[in-house]
């Protein structure tokens, strides 16, 4: 795995020649996630399960881990389950304060400077894309397409089907195509298919499990200075 620093100019320039398909992650790669946010949204997730099923707050937590585990998403236990709109609970969870999540216009910049398409591939929903690209002043456009967890079919990556979803509608090549994301088991498929990797390490053991894999190529925590390295060594 490289961190990237100057000495990697000439790894950068052979890795990314050619790349043209970005693919984005959106939480904790686009902007680091605020302490607190998560526990807002988990918070919700409990309130939810526990109005729909009539069960108390530890119960709740029970069957949330419980879908969790077994389809990579809550959300798809509850569609499954209990016949629930996965839309109105995906609206329902994410309806939470981003007012912590600090602008970063040089991002979208620095994104939008990539040559090729720009997109966005999130286990999240489309609201919760355009309300933190709001609060990190991010022009929506500036990414051909956003790709979220109704795009997939509500597959989760690292599943493979998921990673499908997308290749079939974006086409190319893989060894053309580029992601980013926080959580290195995301990076598996990715690598496998031939793309190139980089990580955002963050603090959370769950990202963080495998990052040492060869799957990782690159790693920043500076994700807007990696990426303006990247336009560099291509101009
Ligand atoms: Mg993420």
């Amino acid at each position: 795995m490289l961190i990237h620093s100057d000495k990697t100019q000439n790894a950068l320039a052979d890795a990314f020649a050619g790349v043209d398909l970005w693919i984005f992650d959106l939480d904790n790669t686009l902007y680091p996630y605020p302490p607190g946010l998560w526990a807002q949204i988990d918070g919700r997730m409990g309130s939810f399960i526990s109005d729909l099923l009539s069960v108390d707050r530890i119960e709740a937590r029970r069957v949330q881990k419980d879908y969790f585990l077994r389809y990579g998403l809550t959300v798809r236990g509850l569609m499954k389950h209990h016949g629930v709109k996965g839309r109105d609970f995906l609206d329902y969870v994410h309806d939470v304060d981003l007012s912590d999540i600090a602008p970063n216009p040089p991002l979208g910049e620095a994104i939008a400077t990539l040559p090729g398409r720009k997109v966005i591939h999130t286990n999240s929903d489309r609201l919760h894309v355009d309300r933190v690209l709001a609060r990190l002043g991010i022009e929506p456009a500036v990414f051909a397409a956003i790709h979220d967890i109704e795009t997939t079919g509500f597959e989760p990556k690292p599943a493979p089907r998921a990673y499908d979803a997308v290749a079939k509608i974006e086409g190319g090549a893989p060894h053309r195509a580029a992601m980013f994301e926080d959580s290195a088991r995301n990076l598996l498929e990715p690598h496998k298919r031939g793309m190139r990797t980089v990580l955002l390490p963050t603090q959370c053991d769950i990202a963080s499990a495998g990052k040492e894999g060869a799957h990782i190529h690159f790693a920043t925590n500076d994700l807007t200075g990696f990426l303006r390295s990247i336009t560099d060594t291509m101009a």
